[in-house]
Formats: structure tokens, C-alpha cells, sequence
């Protein structure tokens, strides 16, 4: 587990969810965040609380969650849930989730589109494109398992009709590639109005690819 063990872990969840509300990723309840934290030996993650704004929340409001489902804390996790815990079963190497309902991403999302190469960019989620999940009712098993086989191939998904999934080998990496994402689809939508964009080919996308795992920020690097 992190050297800092569950108080840093916490610590360091409220001020993400606190840096992602300043610069306007989420507002009031909507969204959530966890991290993987093990507890006596069983697997598990910190998460947000149901319904808690980012400005209300403290360290001990986050409520640890098994990977058995039981709850631990004083409140109700994210009815959200469901998804991170499939999302940290198919990637045993991600460690941080965030899920926000960041315009753009919403809004490109209601369109039921992901991104394609468009700007080189897109690859910060690890691959060409970043791929829109089918809808599925929140907190669903249809949309965990949805989110999981897109998070097995990339750092970051659209949710159709709802926002946006991105993963990070830490916190810091995972609210990185949810805020580029964001901006992307921002650059996105202001295109389409003006026609599909051209396309980067799979050549320069891969030559994009190689030189972010050279910089080791690749999410396998
Ligand atoms: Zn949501």
C-alpha cells in the first residue's frame, strides 16, 4: 500500500476533488473519485461520498469500499461505485479513477462520440482514439462492464449520455488525462460544426504513442 498509508491516501482524494471543482471540472455532487487502498489485507478503495459536494468534503467523509462491495464509513459511497471497482479489476496497474461530467465531455458524449486522432494529443489516453461506451444506467452492471472493456485499451472513455472516465497509474496522472480529455472534446466540438476534422493517420499516432512512453508518461511506459 501507499508509503503514506489511508490518512495520505484520503488527503490526497479531497484535494482532488477540491482542484478538479476550481477549475470547473465537476460542480456540486456530480462526479466522483477514488483510489485503490488495500485494508487488512483486502483489497479495496477510498471513494467519494454520495451526494457531497467537493467544498463540504474532509478525509473522513471518503468511505472505503471492498472489493466485495461492503461499505465501511459514515456515509453512502457513489452510487457510481460499481464502475471503479471493475475498472481496478481489468487494470491492475491503475491505482486512481475520476469520473467527472465536464462539459465538453458531456455534451460530446450526448452525441454518443468519442474522440478520434484528430490532435496528436487524443494519445494521452494511451491510444488513437478515446472511445464512447454505449449508454447504460448509472450504477448499473451493464455500465461497469462497459467502462472496464474500454479502460482495458485506454486511460480514458466517454460515458454516452452521461460524461467521462479517466484512469492513472497515480491520482496527479488520472486527473491529468481527465482534464486533457476535457479539453479535447472542448477543440472537438468547436470543429464539427465546420465538418469532420482531418485525421492524424496510425503512423503518426503511433510515432506520438512511442515518444510519450520514451518520456515514461505513457500509462505502460
Ligand atoms: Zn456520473
Amino acid at each position: 500500500m501507499n508509503a503514506g498509508g489511508e490518512p495520505r491516501l484520503r488527503r490526497e482524494l479531497v484535494r482532488a476533488a477540491r482542484q478538479l471543482d476550481a477549475i470547473g471540472q465537476n460542480r456540486g455532487s456530480s462526479g466522483n473519485l477514488s483510489l485503490r487502498c488495500a485494508r487488512g489485507g483486502c483489497a479495496g478503495m477510498l471513494i467519494t461520498p454520495t451526494g457531497m459536494g467537493a467544498a463540504e468534503l474532509r478525509p473522513r467523509d471518503l468511505v472505503w469500499v471492498g472489493d466485495d462491495g461492503s461499505a465501511q464509513g459514515g456515509w453512502q459511497p457513489s452510487s457510481e461505485w460499481p464502475f471503479h471497482r471493475a475498472a481496478y479489476r481489468r487494470r491492475p496497474d491503475v491505482t486512481a479513477i475520476v469520473h467527472t461530467h465536464a462539459e465538453n465531455a458531456a455534451a460530446l458524449a450526448c452525441l454518443g462520440r468519442g474522440l478520434p486522432a484528430f490532435h496528436y494529443m487524443v494519445a494521452i489516453a494511451g491510444g488513437d482514439s478515446v472511445p464512447c461506451t454505449p449508454y447504460h444506467l448509472f450504477g448499473s452492471e451493464a455500465l461497469s462492464q462497459a467502462v472496464a472493456e474500454a479502460l482495458a485499451e485506454r486511460d480514458a472513455c466517454l460515458l454516452a449520455h452521461h460524461g467521462l472516465v479517466a484512469a492513472g497509474a497515480t491520482l496527479a496522472q488520472a486527473v491529468k488525462v481527465a482534464v486533457e480529455v476535457e479539453s479535447l472534446c472542448a477543440i472537438y466540438l468547436k470543429l464539427l460544426p465546420l465538418g469532420e476534422p482531418p485525421r492524424l493517420d496510425a503512423a503518426q499516432m503511433a510515432a506520438v504513442l512511442a515518444r510519450f512512453r520514451s518520456y515514461g508518461r505513457a500509462r505502460r511506459g
